[in-house]
């Protein structure tokens, strides 16, 4: 690795809810950065006003906090570049500007909104660039009189980079090997707008520099950028300062046909944000992987299998264990089909795999949320312990664990019915005799249940069934003699009194 040292940033604006894509971002980010000991920064870019939103950077921390992804420098946790919102270092960037206007590389443009508009009607998919610009009002077609005069007139301008004509723009990407580009493909993009803020291209590439980005990473959305920027790096601060680039495969949409959006959660039932997220322009909701029930490191480990593989048949990896295997090398160039089943495959695996204390926290809301009621912690936890193994998001605790908390209000009798008989209700009515006397543990529960039903005839693997709705009101849930040992002795016998009644 060369002599600088790690430093990468995510840097979203502001503009909605962070969705998985742009948790993915900041994943491999933040994977890459701390495996090479470097820092991870998080870069507000919010010089676009008319697309603020707001609440959204508020979101964006709540986020990174919730999956575990601590920035190392950034608007909440200051740092040595501070500030770190672009719209609070505006009067940073004129300098550049003004610098590549004096070199030939960029130009004052006076056009205003109504002129522009009128060129795109006239002139089909018209492009501010070496074709028309000398026909447009600027720096380049007026002369330097001219020019001078309508500034001094207090003319309202942007500042525009003059993209050369064909010229070949060459960079390496990390992820997709050499990546070429015609500049005449690209127009003259405006870099500081009339109000002296900078546009994202000018920004990105200054803050960059500023805060010594050694690595770029962000979404394969951005790469026809990349032209604009490999140009202003080479013409501010040489290609040798550059950051290295890598643009992230994109996330597609389960059928692979183009990018994952919030419409195809909306319409497929499945989250896209990570937490809850309320749009307040609209006022639409959407739902979160975290509201929806997922573990941060279910949501997190199934982020990083989007668009890398480890090479090995491990997919279950815990943050430190992302940090440790993580390579550039197996992140793939082709977008990664998103598989919300897959999703909830690793949030199973995650529950399974959590002590049940670390679970209390999170599943003990969503019970009280549910009208139980909860005595105490280490009961909460025994039956965490039990039923974790049947639990694919975190609200199946409600399903898997009520009837721990509370009886069976309907039980499914139905099930039990047409097997019913007299030699049935004898052992049961025997059962809750000698209950009270019994040994309580599941072992010897079980031995007592099995040695009365031979006493008495009675198959016990048919008496089992009977037993378990009684306990929990439907045919499931763990061992049923591990119930009944939760359960207690009382709880058991009016389970097993109020079905029978029912019978
Ligand atoms: N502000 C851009 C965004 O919203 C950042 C792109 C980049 O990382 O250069 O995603």
């Amino acid at each position: 690795m060369e002599n600088k040292k790690v430093r990468v940033r995510f840097a979203p604006s502001p503009t909605g809810g962070l969705h998985l894509g742009g948790v993915r971002t900041v994943l491999f980010n933040y994977l890459f950065a701390k495996q090479h000991g470097g820092d991870f920064i998080v870069r507000i870019e919010d010089t676009d006003q008319t697309r603020f939103v707001a609440g959204a950077e508020a979101y964006i921390f709540d986020t990174l906090a919730w999956c575990g992804l601590q920035p190392d420098e950034s608007v909440l946790h200051g740092g040595p570049y501070a500030p770190y919102r672009q719209s609070e270092r505006k009067p940073l960037y004129r300098q550049y500007a003004e610098q590549l206007v004096q070199q030939g590389l960029a130009y004052y443009a006076f056009d205003t909104a109504d002129a522009l508009e009128a060129k795109r009607k006239e002139i089909p998919n018209f492009q501010y660039n070496h074709q028309y610009r000398n026909q447009l009002h600027n720096s380049v077609a007026l002369d330097a009189a001219t020019t001078q005069q309508l500034i001094d007139n207090g003319t309202p301008y942007v500042i525009r980079i003059l993209m050369p004509e064909n010229e070949e723009i060459v960079f390496t990407d990390l992820i997709r090997g050499e990546v070429r580009f015609n500049s005449s493909q690209v127009d003259d993009k405006v870099l500081l707008k009339a109000d002296g803020m900078p546009t994202y291209h000018l920004a990105v590439v200054v803050d960059d520099y500023l805060m010594k980005i050694s690595h770029a990473f962000r979404g394969e959305e951005w790469l026809p950028s990349s032209p604009i920027h490999i140009l202003l790096w080479k013409y501010l601060f040489g290609l040798e300062a550059m950051p290295k680039w890598a643009h992230l495969p994109l996330i597609l949409k389960p059928d692979g046909n183009g990018k994952l959006s919030k419409r195809d959660g909306d319409r497929l039932g499945f989250p896209v944000f990570a937490m809850d997220w309320t749009d307040p322009r609209t006022n639409e909701p959407a739902i979160g992987f975290r509201e929806r029930g997922f573990l941060p490191q279910a949501f997190v480990n199934m982020l990083a299998m989007l668009g890398w593989n480890s090479g090995q048949e491990q997919e279950i990896f815990s943050l430190p264990e992302l940090i440790a295997q993580f390579s550039l090398e197996r992140v793939h160039k082709g977008g990664a089909k998103f598989d919300y089943e897959k999703a909830k495959w690793f949030n199973a695996e995650w529950i399974k795999k959590l002590p049940a204390a670390e679970l209390l926290p999170l599943v003990k809301p969503i019970l009280i949320d549910a009208g139980l009621t909860i005595a105490n912690d280490d009961y909460v936890e025994k039956v965490i312990d039990l039923v974790k193994e049947r639990c694919t998001l975190l609200q199946d605790f409600v399903t898997q664990a009520g009837f721990f908390f509370q009886a069976p209000t309907q039980p499914d009798t139905a099930a039990i019915q047409p097997k019913w008989d007299a030699k049935k209700q004898a052992f049961f009515e025997q059962w809750l005799a000698v209950l009270p006397s019994t040994e309580w543990n599941a072992e010897a529960l079980e031995q007592q249940f099995k040695a009365l039903a031979t006493e008495l005839g009675c198959k016990p693997g048919e008496l089992m069934l009977p037993f378990r709705i009684m306990l929990v009101g439907g045919k499931f849930g763990p061992h049923v003699f591990d119930i009944a040992a939760m359960l207690g002795s009382e709880a058991v016998s009016s389970r097993i009194q109020n079905t029978m009644q029912l019978l």
